[in-house]
């Protein structure tokens, strides 16, 4: 593995805006490899980010100073949480397209860089609704245990322009979200995978087709001798599945009913089984053993905030599961217990959990956080599941291990249906805020027993 040389962009010129997790490290890659950057975000703090003052570009991005026109850049690198198109174009978008200057992703500047560099090294795209963070990782780990160079990001992390330069036989193993996809103009990914389709994001995307349209871009490009791998188990991926029988590339249909090889405990249900067959397509197309990919495939010990065990309290089971934003997400992880107390709300998704009303019956006691409990509790009272509505997650905890010890439930589920950003910056501090709490808990309870032990 190696770095880019100082001089590959060398004379390109681009704006940079939202930085943020993706976008501060391209505009620091970027100016690396020799190109003039300006740098933007809305907000002043993270434009006084002490790694971008050494190096500035000339140039102004704020729309309301005259010398940001004429906006004159080889391309925009826009932060994939900044719309271009709906709900309402970013000003700064707008003057691109209208000045006809390209709007990318650091996807993009990433395989162009590679290309660049004289690199072959393959790219794989993993895309889907639901999936996309355990697809990727579980693919880098079997690449891991093949001992092949390989590099994995983009939206899972580490920003793709945080990746080094990998050679020929290099594989970058990249999760794609369909922001992300959207703005491409010349990645072919040699492996494409497109898990499945279910309603998000639709304020960005405008309807169910656009979103579909944005998510089938991971296929564009791809030639003869390329891999399609398709989920079959949503009506949305098989119209997409449709389509992809009309081109070039080798299409592989997965579906999560028929498990492959045997996975380990960090891969339950019938989802990872979707993940796991998914990877396991795109290991062999690799040229990956299948030995190997039976010993990635059960020693892979999962990723945070996916169903993951945080402590057993008294017999009571804590599961993080904050990554589940959405009901379908929720569902997969439903369905896995039996006479759990439920900790779900934050800001609630179009249906809410109306779709999870067939797994209630699993469900003794549900404890709604966040700003859109209340339309939650429609549901649950509609449904006469019991609920109280406590506001946080430090309520939320203890109250859950008080409601499991009356009502002999054995285990606490953290999946709450919704996005975060109403109380959290994101559902991974979601996640980790309940772990700490629960890890507070079980200290309290170890504390306990030691003064009962001791009396
Ligand atoms: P993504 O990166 O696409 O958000 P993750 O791999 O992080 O997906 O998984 C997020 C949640 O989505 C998991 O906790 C699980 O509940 C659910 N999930 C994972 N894989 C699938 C799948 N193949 N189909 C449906 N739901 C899934």
């Amino acid at each position: 593995m190696s770095t880019f040389s100082p001089t590959l962009f060398s004379g390109k010129r681009f704006a940079v805006v939202g930085l943020g997790k993706n976008g501060l490290p391209a505009a620091l890659a970027l100016r690396a490899m020799g190109a003039e950057v300006v740098a933007w975000d809305d907000n002043p703090a993270s434009r006084a980010a002490p790694e971008l003052a050494a190096s500035s570009g000339t140039g102004s991005l704020d729309v309301r100073d005259p010398a940001s026109r004429p906006f004159v850049f080889d391309a925009l690198v826009l932060s994939p949480g900044i719309p271009h198109h709906l709900p309402k174009p970013h000003p700064i978008a707008a003057l691109a397209i209208e000045a006809g200057v390209p709007i990318i992703s650091d996807v993009e500047l990433l395989f162009q860089a590679v290309r660049a560099s004289g690199s072959r090294a393959r790219f794989v795209g993993i895309t889907g609704t639901n999936g996309k963070s355990t697809t990727t990782a579980l693919l880098a780990h079997i690449l891991e245990c093949a001992e092949r160079p390989a590099a994995a990001g983009a939206n899972l992390g580490p920003a793709a322009l945080s990746l080094p330069l990998l050679p020929d036989d290099g594989i970058y193993v990249l999760e794609m979200s369909s922001y992300m996809l959207e703005r491409l103009a010349t990645v072919r990914f040699d492996a494409a995978v497109m898990l499945n389709l279910s309603a998000d994001h639709l304020d960005r995307h405008g309807s169910m087709a656009g979103y579909a349209m944005a998510k089938r871009a991971v296929f564009n490009r791809q030639q003869t001798g390329d891999l399609a791998v398709i989920g079959i188990d949503d009506p949305g991926s098989r119209t997409m599945e449709k389509w992809l029988a009309t081109r070039p590339a080798q299409v592989v249909r997965i579906s999560g009913l028929h498990r492959p090889l045997e996975t380990g405990s960090a891969l339950p249900g019938k989802h990872n089984a979707q993940n796991a067959t998914a990877a396991t397509a795109v290991a062999r197309f690799l040229g990956v053993d299948d030995e190997i990919i039976a010993a990635g495939l059960y020693t892979y010990p999962g990723l945070p905030h996916r169903q993951q065990r945080i402590a057993t309290i008294e017999g009571i089971t804590f599961i993080n599961d904050s990554k589940a934003t959405n009901a379908e997400a929720t569902e997969r992880a439903l369905v896995c217990y039996d006479r759990m107390i439920w900790i779900a709300g934050g800001m609630a998704k179009e249906g809410g959990i109306d779709p999870l009303w067939h797994l209630f019956h699993r469900v003794v006691r549900v404890l709604l956080i966040g700003r859109d409990a209340t339309i939650l509790a429609e549901t649950l009272t509609r449904m006469a599941i019991p609920f109280d509505v406590v506001g946080t997650l430090e309520t939320a905890v203890p109250a859950a291990l008080a409601a499991a010890k009356a009502e002999n439930a054995s285990v606490v589920l953290l999946s709450p249906a919704c996005a975060s950003w109403d109380q959290f910056t994101g559902y991974d501090q979601r996640g980790d805020r309940f772990a700490e709490l629960v890890r507070g808990l079980d200290r309290s309870a170890d504390a306990q027993d030691h003064d009962a032990g001791a009396a």
